[in-house]
C-alpha cells in the first residue's frame, strides 16, 4: 500500500510511489500536458485524491470522465470551474482533513470562484457523507460503487451502471494501474472498508488481460495488479497466481498489492522468484506478532503460519523485498503483545513498514471494544516498532552497495534534487544521476543507501 495521505503513518521505507509523488491533479493525461490543455480549454476541474492506490486508481477514472467532458485539469482549487475530492475513510485523521478540504471549497463556492464540487470514494460511501453533504452544501456525494454517476454531473451523457473496474484508468504512460477486485469479504475488527467497498467482486480473467494488452499496445510496460486483498482473486477454479502469471507473460514489468496472508500461496511466492517480469517485491500486512491480537482482530491466520510465508518468499526470492502493515494500540493491545511484533519485526527483516495507530471507525466492532491503550503508550509503541523496522531495512539496504542494478526509472530527474527516481527488480527505491525518461532502464552502480532509499552513481555504458 502507499498513500497520498500520510497522517499518522509512518513509511519505515518509503515506496517509490510515496518518494515523490506526482500531485495528481496537476499530472498530464497522455498526449497533452495540463498547462496546454488549460490553456485550450475554457472548462476547469480539480481532482484531489486522499487514500490507498485504489483510490488514486478511482480518480484516474475520474480524470478519464472529466477529460473527455472537455475540461482541463488545474492543480488549485481557486482555478476550477469544477472539483471531485476523492476520499479515504480509513482513518479518522483522514476524514478531519477532508473536512478541511470541505470547509475551503464551500468557501470558494460562495465567492462564486468554484461552481460546484462533488464527494466520492470511501466517505462518500459511509453514514457520515449526507452529514457533510448539508454541512458543506456538497453538489454530489457518490460512493465507491456508483462512480460512473459523476458522468452526468461532469455533463456527459449519463451511463449504464458498470462494475467499476471495466472502466479503465491510465496512470500515466509508462506505467498502469489495474484494479483486477474491488471489496473484501474479510471482517477485520478495526476496518471500514467491507462497509463502504462491499463484498468481495473479481474481474474476469479474459476482461483483465484484454485491458492489459490494451495498455500495453498503448506504450505501458508496468503494471501494477490491484485489490483490497489481491490474492484473493478467483474465477471458476483459477486463482490469483493463474492471472499474475498471464499477466506477466502479456507485460515486462509486473507488481500487486494487497495482499492477505491468508490467501497468498505458496506458488505465487516462487512465481516471483521464478518470473522474470515480476518485480521481487511483496507487500504482505501482518498488523501484529500476537497471536491473541491476531484473533481479536479476526485476522484468519497465526503469526508462525505469517512466519512460514516469509520463509518461503526469502528462500525463493533471496534478493526480494518485503513490506508489511502494522497496527499498534488496538484494543487489548498489551505490553507482552507489543513485544510479540517486534520480535516478529526482527525476524522477519521487513524493508519497510506503514505503521498505524490504532483509529476507532464507527460501526467497525473494535471501536466498541474496551482497552484502548493511553495515546502516550501507542505512540511509545509506534516508535518502537518503526526503529525495528527501520534497523532491518537499513540493515539490508547496506548489503545492495556495491552493487550493479537495472533500475527502471519512475519519474523523471527533478530540477531541485538533480536526481531520477528509480526502482530495481529487488523493488528496492534508488536515487540515480540519469536524464533517462520514465519506463526506461538504466544499469548503475549503488554507492550508499539509506534506511529509505538507495543512492547510485552515475549510469555505466552499456
Ligand atoms: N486489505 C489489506 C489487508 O488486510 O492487509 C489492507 C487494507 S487497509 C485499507 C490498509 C491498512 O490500513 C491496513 O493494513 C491497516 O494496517 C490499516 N488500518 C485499517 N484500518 C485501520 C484503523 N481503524 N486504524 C489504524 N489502522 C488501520
Ligand atoms: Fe480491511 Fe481486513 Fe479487508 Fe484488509 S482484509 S480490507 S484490513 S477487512
Amino acid at each position: 500500500m502507499s498513500s497520498t495521505d500520510t497522517d499518522n503513518v509512518q513509511h519505515a521505507k518509503r515506496t517509490i510511489e510515496g518518494t515523490r509523488p506526482i500531485p495528481l491533479s496537476s499530472k498530464p493525461f497522455p498526449g497533452a500536458p495540463a498547462l496546454e490543455r488549460s490553456r485550450s480549454s475554457s472548462k476547469t476541474a480539480c481532482i484531489k485524491t486522499f487514500g490507498c492506490q485504489m483510490n488514486v486508481h478511482d480518480s484516474d477514472r475520474m480524470r478519464r470522465m472529466v477529460l473527455d467532458a472537455g475540461y482541463a485539469e488545474v492543480s488549485r482549487y481557486e482555478d476550477a470551474d469544477i472539483v471531485v475530492l476523492n476520499t479515504c475513510y480509513v482513518r479518522e485523521n483522514a476524514v478531519d482533513r477532508v473536512r478541511g478540504h470541505l470547509g475551503e471549497l464551500s468557501r470558494l463556492k460562495k465567492e462564486g470562484r468554484v461552481k460546484k464540487f462533488a464527494l466520492t470514494g470511501c466517505i462518500g460511501a459511509s453514514g457520515e457523507s449526507r452529514d457533510l453533504q448539508r454541512q458543506f452544501g456538497i453538489d454530489l456525494v457518490l460512493g465507491t460503487h456508483n462512480t460512473y454517476e459523476l458522468a452526468e454531473f461532469v455533463g456527459l451523457p449519463g451511463m449504464e451502471e458498470t462494475h467499476t473496474p471495466e472502466l479503465p484508468g491510465i496512470e500515466s504512460e509508462h506505467s498502469a494501474f489495474v484494479t483486477i477486485m474491488t471489496g473484501c469479504n474479510y471482517k477485520c475488527s478495526y476496518c471500514v472498508v467491507p462497509s463502504v467497498r462491499g463484498r468481495m467482486a473479481c474481474r474476469s480473467m479474459e476482461n483483465v488481460v484484454d485491458e492489459v494488452r490494451r495498455l500495453v499496445a498503448s506504450g505501458t510496460r508496468y503494471v501494477t495488479l490491484l485489490g483490497q486483498t489481491v490474492d484473493a482473486w478467483r474465477e471458476s477454479g483459477k486463482k490469483f497466481c493463474d492471472l499474475l502469471e498471464r499477466t506477466a507473460e502479456e507485460v515486462p514489468r509486473v507488481w500487486f498489492t494487497t495482499s492477505h496472508p491468508s490467501n497468498m500461496e505458496d506458488r505465487t511466492l516462487r512465481l516471483i522468484g521464478e518470473k522474470e517480469t515480476l518485480v521481487k517485491k511483496l507487500h504482505l500486512p501482518v498488523q501484529s506478532g500476537s497471536d491473541r491480537m491476531l484473533k481479536i482482530m479476526h485476522r484468519g491466520y497465526k503469526s508462525e503460519r505469517y512466519r512460514r510465508k516469509i520463509e518461503v518468499f526469502r528462500e525463493a526470492v533471496p534478493d526480494g523485498t518485503l513490506s508489511t502493515d502494522i497496527i499498534v494500540g488496538h484494543p487489548g493491545e498489551t505490553e507482552q503483545d507489543h513485544e510479540e511484533t517486534l520480535r516478529l519485526v526482527e525476524d522477519c527483516r521487513f524493508d519497510s513498514a506503514y505503521i498505524f495507530k490504532f483509529s476507532p471507525r464507527r460501526g467497525t466492532e473494535a471501536a466498541q471494544l474496551p482497552g484502548i491503550p493511553p495515546e502516550r503508550v501507542a505512540q511509545r509503541r509506534f516508535v518502537e516498532v518503526l526503529r525495528a523496522v527501520e534497523q532491518s531495512a537499513f540493515d539490508n539496504n547496506q548489503k545492495k552497495i556495491g552493487a550493479v542494478e537495472e533500475i527502471y526509472i519512475r519519474y523523471g530527474r527533478n530540477q531541485e534534487e538533480g536526481k531520477a527516481i528509480g526502482e530495481t527488480w529487488s523493488g528496492h527505491a534508488v536515487h540515480v544521476q540519469t536524464d533517462a525518461q520514465p519506463g526506461t532502464y538504466v544499469t548503475a552502480r549503488i554507492e550508499s543507501a539509506g534506511p529509505h532509499v538507495l543512492y547510485a552513481g552515475a549510469p555505466e555504458a552499456i
